[in-house]
């Protein structure tokens, strides 16, 4: 079993890898190997709609919370690398 963080709190942290796994997304940041469920701030609940995108050159998760709606975007460490 893995350590919640917060939707609030993962917001600020660049995110290294993801996976969803029984409707939770799992999480490792770029400062900690260990694995984190993300968990909504509003409803307590720990699944997600994800979406993958790219966002003002910057991969990035699209995140909406399946109990109550609430969004919001989590941004890789990583910047991609420009087309060449
Ligand atoms: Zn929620």
């Amino acid at each position: 079993m893995s350590i919640d963080v917060l939707l609030g709190d993962a917001a600020n942290l660049p995110v290294r890898a993801w996976r969803v796994a029984e409707g939770e997304l799992r999480l490792q940041f770029a400062e900690s190997a260990e694995d984190r469920t993300l968990r909504c701030d509003g409803c307590e609940r720990r699944h997600w709609i994800v979406q993958s995108h790219v966002h003002e050159g910057r991969g990035a998760l699209a995140v909406r919370c399946h109990g109550c709606g609430r969004a919001s975007e989590l941004f890789f460490a990583e910047v991609p690398a420009p087309w060449r």
